[in-house]
């Protein structure tokens, strides 16, 4: 449950740290600004996305299904900077699909809390093995990581590349690169 209370403390005591006047004019308002933006960006801390994949179709004989480029917004946990990008999934039915925009949904819940792009990556395979309990998963992710282009060694367009497979996709190479080629990779 967010605070806002909290973090507008937190906030107009980070900015005297950084050596701002926090009642000034322009930032007078910064602190329930940035609380009541936390409760968007980080709306998904502590939920899980089984409201959004609990309801499936039958659809025997299914083959590989592909959501590509859901486009995603999170932050970083390491500096609470946002990372953003896309993520690709596929998975290979056992009879039981979902509505394609629920996995967009899936997404979602995962990157609107304090991530890191790995673990984005393995909670989206894992949470679709569990609900859709299909016969594979396998989940790309690419982002570019704020942290990196705007600090540090500042290279803009850096895109971080993540890849989880699970099941078929694990076992099968021939069905990875059936999802590269598809990917157009
Ligand atoms: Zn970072």
């Amino acid at each position: 449950m967010i605070d806002g209370e909290k973090i507008e403390r937190a906030v107009a005591l980070l900015l005297e740290g950084i050596g701002e006047d926090a009642s000034r004019e322009g930032l007078a308002e910064t602190p329930s600004r940035i609380a009541r933006m936390y409760e968007e960006i980080f709306a998904g801390i502590g939920k899980t996305p089984e409201e959004y994949l609990e309801k499936t179709f039958s659809a025997e004989g299914s083959g590989m299904v592909i959501e590509k480029d859901i486009v995603f917004y999170s932050t970083c946990e390491h500096h609470l900077l946002p990372f953003y990008g896309k993520a690709h999934i596929a998975y290979l039915p056992d009879g039981k699909v979902v509505g394609l925009s629920k996995l967009a949904r899936a997404v979602e819940v995962y990157a609107r809390r304090p991530q890191l792009q790995e673990r984005l990556t393995v909670q989206i395979a894992d949470a679709l093995m569990e609900y859709l309990q299909p016969k594979g998963v396998i989940v790309m992710v690419e982002a570019e990581h704020m942290c990196m282009t705007m600090r540090g060694v500042k290279k803009p367009g850096t895109q971080t590349m993540t890849l989880v497979s699970r099941g078929v996709f694990a076992e099968e190479k021939s069905l990875q690169e059936e999802f590269f080629r598809m990917m157009g990779l």
